[in-house]
């Protein structure tokens, strides 16, 4: 016998909330699906009217949900933004190619402006030349420090006020989750934060903190919204994945724990005096750094002295500091790594 949908009682019920264990029909999964997300940017005030708001859009399923649920809500509760797409293309064939063709659709689809940075453009490198030099093992650290600087660039070309992304609830569970295993307290205590760089960057904000991943491939799938869903071919990123994999087993027991895990993160305290680093800017690009060199500027140059393991690891410190004199370049490459 059909399930009567538990919110409106009429119509029947075609899914099973993840979140909540409740029947609901189509409608009215939608409709509690985008008044959780405008409840997470109206408590935290994340956007203010008249702002030129960036989407972050990859043609995943979580950015495209973000780019429709943003439209919609911009609609809905007149919140005055502007919203426009921003892409970034990592050079990476057969993967970056094709969702960037996806993106390229929901530009039509949603009527946003849309623009695309490459790492080719501001690095000189894509991805694919970068895998063939490192390798597949540190390569995700290269595309991911790129990447946010990427982003930053296309928001200031386009003069953008704020740059949101599609991280949902999962994303954040598990990024609590490495940075509490690694120890990396500093992170610890910024990657709940739902909006973040304040100082100096442009500051960006994670309208689905909240969201269940499962909920967000709900919503996509009975929206029939138009997403790529292929792996990137370069993704091992083993940590994120057993992070991943123990979060999964958790939800599967106690659904709740994905979002006890983020209310876990938002209520540590850090002790007065551990020592956090001090932000300052990159003295080669400008961009925020806690370093001489920022992060990608010491990948860089790595990549471009035949040295791609410089920036990896306790080594970039070296190059963090002052840039290597000619001795200490012979040096570093007679060292194993
Ligand atoms: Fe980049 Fe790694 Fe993500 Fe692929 S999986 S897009 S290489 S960060
Ligand atoms: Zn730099």
């Amino acid at each position: 016998m059909p399930v009567v949908c538990s919110s409106c009682e009429k119509k029947n019920a075609v899914l099973k909330r993840p979140k909540t264990g409740l029947s609901l029909c189509k409608d009215c999964f939608f409709w509690a699906f985008e008044e959780e997300v405008h409840q997470t940017i109206s408590s935290a005030r994340l956007f203010t009217a008249g702002e030129t708001v960036g989407i972050g859009a990859s043609g995943g399923k979580d950015s495209t949900v973000l780019a429709h649920v943003m439209k919609v809500l911009n609609e809905r509760y007149s919140y005055g933004l502007d919203l426009m797409l921003l892409s970034v293309d990592e050079g990476i064939t057969g993967y970056r190619d094709d969702s960037l063709e996806t993106v390229k659709r929901n530009q039509q689809q949603y009527d946003l402006p849309l623009k695309i940075v490459s790492y080719q453009e501001l690095y000189g490198w894509t991805m694919d030349a970068i895998v063939k030099q490192v390798g597949l093992k540190n390569n995700c650290t290269f595309c991911g420090v790129f990447r946010r600087q990427a982003l930053d660039r296309a928001a200031m070309m386009l003069k953008v006020d704020k740059i949101c992304t599609g991280h949902n609830a999962d994303d954040v569970a598990e990024t609590v989750l490495m940075n509490f295993l690694r120890g990396d307290i500093a992170r610890l205590r910024r990657c709940t934060a739902i909006t973040t760089g304040s100082e100096g960057a442009i500051p960006r904000c994670k309208p689905l903190k909240y969201a269940y991943e499962k909920e967000i491939v709900l919503y996509a799938y009975f929206k029939k919204l138009d997403y790529f869903s292929t792996e990137c071919v370069y993704s091992p990123n083993a940590y994120r994945g057993h992070a991943r994999a123990f979060l999964k087993d958790l939800e599967s027991i106690r659904p709740s724990s994905i979002v006890d895990i983020i209310h876990s993160g938002e209520n540590l305290s850090v002790k007065e005096d551990v020592k956090m680093p001090v932000q300052g800017t990159c003295m080669r690009c400008g961009y925020i750094s806690s370093q001489k060199l920022c992060k990608a500027c010491v990948l860089l140059e790595g990549l471009n002295r035949g040295l791609p393991k410089l920036g990896i690891g306790k080594h970039h410190k070296l190059l963090a500091q002052e840039p290597l004199t000619e001795k200490e370049e012979k040096k570093l490459k007679a060292v194993d790594f």
